[in-house]
């Protein structure tokens, strides 16, 4: 963990673009599911551990883009832990949030935006990047329609395939098969000067999508991933079928032809309190790490 914060870190330093400013990079602010770590309710042995130890706790997947040559910062997710997530990015990095991109209408993913309201920050204009439905969603319901009646946030309408140009950052957006109850879902595409990564932190299995996540790494240099599951049964009785996420020990079978140098790419995230790999001293996370994969960890810097 330390070794590869570490070389996150030397590979930043050394990287630069060709106006010699250091390039924008991905900074990790949370690796859980929706529901953190502990979840409501939880009172097994391990989550006991945790409520009594802070440091244990995990926050819903979120990760901050921080540019400094253009003196912005930029969130994906506004998550239920949006307090302490910004209070981080502002320590990383004390830029103005330039903008949210939000990738669905599930509680982990945009509750966040409660903070920005009347009773809280009350911004003016926040840029707020989504799909169609996904504006619909907040513009047609309380509270979020305040926010945009009161002017807190300016939503900005994104479309699939369609890049969004921030300067020298061109975001993304290309829809994936989920539960899309209230909005569609989308993953991101971010590109830098010298980097690319993918953000698909919810999908359903690989072999629901039109694209191939194999031939898609290809192209480009990270992918954070949607490791809510480890293997199928870590549920106990709970009927796995009806959440479909690809198991890492799925995604990892996928790409058990793949070189090392692919399987580096790949960045697990958007861990359930059920999965092994949110404890970095798990067996599980052993084995991921020993087959040459990478578990995303609060704090971890990846350089575009
Ligand atoms: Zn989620
Ligand atoms: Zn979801």
């Amino acid at each position: 963990m330390i070794l590869r914060l570490l070389v996150a870190a030397i590979a930043l330093s050394t990287l630069t673009t060709a106006t010699g400013q250091p390039p924008p990079y991905i900074f990790v602010l949370g690796v859980g599911q929706d529901a953190s770590f502990p979840q409501a309710g939880c009172y097994e042995p391990r989550c006991l551990l945790a409520w009594e130890d802070t440091s244990l706790r995990q926050e819903p997947t979120a990760i901050a883009v921080i540019d400094g040559a253009s003196e912005s910062s930029y969130l994906f997710e506004a998550t239920p832990e949006f307090r302490d997530q910004l209070y981080r990015l502002h320590q990383e990095a004390s830029l103005p949030l330039a903008g949210i991109f939000l990738t669905h209408a599930h509680i982990g993913h945009y509750t966040g935006l409660m903070h920005l309201g009347r009773e809280a920050m009350g911004t003016q204009g926040m840029p707020v990047y989504a799909m169609p439905r996904m504006l619909e969603f907040l513009s047609g319901n309380g509270p979020w329609s305040q926010l945009v009646s009161l002017g807190n946030i300016n939503l900005k309408r994104l479309e699939h395939n369609t890049p969004i140009l921030l300067g020298k950052l061109s975001i993304t957006p290309f829809l994936v098969p989920h539960r899309d109850e209230y909005s569609e879902t989308v993953g991101y595409r971010i590109e830098g000067p010298n980097r690319t990564a993918l953000f698909i932190p919810d999908i359903n299995k690989w072999e629901e999508w039109e694209v191939s996540i194999v031939e898609v790494l290809e192209a480009v240099n990270y992918a954070l991933i949607d490791a809510s599951f480890f293997a199928d049964g870590e549920l106990g009785n709970r009927d796995m079928s009806q959440i479909p996420h690809p198991f890492v020990s799925e995604t990892m079978a996928l790409f058990e032809q793949s070189s090392a140098e692919v399987r580096d790419k790949i960045w697990f995230i958007h861990m359930n309190q059920s999965n092994p790999l949110l404890n970095p001293n798990s067996d599980a996370t052993r084995l991921v790490q020993d087959r040459g994969f990478n578990v995303a960890r609060e704090g971890i810097r990846l350089p575009l």
